[in-house]
């Protein structure tokens, strides 16, 4: 039994008689220890590259520099920026998911549509790394033919593209270059689907798999902020799949890789009609 914290006041009226009323707070200062701890870990996050900044500002208002050095400087300080970008759209984003009406599931979006988007983003991301000189990750999406017969899923598109890229972009950030990712979608025969990212990457211990999804959880924080993640990306993608009927399962081993994967309930899966050609005669 967890112990229950009770607010209790007593009330004096007519004569002699007393009230007393007690209520029960715990859920009550449980969400409000939440609050408290959420707010310091933004400001946290915020405060972290700021206070960089300012050191950066300071010494190229005290210092002659070189033009290298001071173009050095000014593209820290880009990332720096940038990483506050990243956060402040993360935040938006929790807080329109959490505010927002539930997605209809009425709307339809093409599987294929949504995940060739993806595929876009992702091999954009990884010539660009190219670019820098990092060996490109082998990238696997589902062939045209498996996509033509994916059918759709119910709910929002921009959401669920969301959900999905972030899970791309943590398989692609978590994998050393030149790694493996595979991307799936699997229709089941009992009607629902399954989409998920493989990674050949660090993997992740079991002890952290049941926190990660929490805001601001990460396993290795410095890890985490060189690669550009604001820690709220799988805080997102579990809102967004709440919002969908849809679940999350976690399987990794350390050294090998791991697999995110979400599973679709069937009445939120269309297949796609599968023609039948008349007999040829
Ligand atoms: P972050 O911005 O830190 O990546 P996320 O919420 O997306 O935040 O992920 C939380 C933590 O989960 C990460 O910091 C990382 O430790 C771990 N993680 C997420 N995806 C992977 C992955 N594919 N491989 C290894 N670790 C991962």
């Amino acid at each position: 039994s967890r112990p229950v914290k009770l607010s209790v006041q007593l009330y004096g009226y007519g004569e002699g008689r007393r009230l007393l009323l007690a209520r029960d707070v715990t859920a009550l200062e449980q969400a409000e220890a939440m609050r408290r701890d959420f707010v310091a870990n933004v400001s946290h996050e915020i405060r972290t590259p700021l206070t960089v900044l300012a050191g950066f500002v300071e010494t190229l208002q005290n210092l002659p520099l070189e033009e290298a050095e001071r173009n050095r400087y000014l593209e820290l300080m880009a990332q720096q920026a940038e990483r506050m970008q990243h956060l402040v759209e993360d935040l938006l984003t929790l807080s329109r998911l959490e505010g927002s009406p539930l997605p209809s599931s009425n709307d339809w979006v093409s599987v294929r549509q949504l995940l060739q988007r993806c595929e876009n983003e992702a091999r954009g991301l990884s010539t660009a790394l190219t670019r820098k000189q990092a060996r490109p990750h082998m990238l696997e999406f589902p062939a045209d033919e498996v996509l033509a017969l994916a059918g759709e899923v119910a709910g929002a598109s921009a959401e669920l593209h969301s959900a999905f890229s972030n899970l791309l972009g943590n398989a692609m950030r978590y994998t050393p270059a030149g790694g493996r990712i595979v991307v799936r979608w699997e229709s089941l025969p009992d009607g629902s689907a399954r989409f998920a990212v493989k990674d050949s990457g660090a993997g992740i211990d079991p002890k952290h798999i049941t926190r990660l999804t929490e805001r601001f959880y990460r396993v290795d924080r410095s890890r985490s902020r060189d690669t550009g993640g604001t820690g709220l990306g799988l805080a997102i993608v579990k809102h967004v799949l709440q919002r969908h009927g849809a679940t999350l399962s976690i399987s990794s081993t350390v050294g090998q890789g791991s697999e995110f994967a979400v599973t679709f309930p069937p009445l939120r899966i269309r297949q796609a009609q599968t023609v039948l050609l008349p007999p040829q005669v």
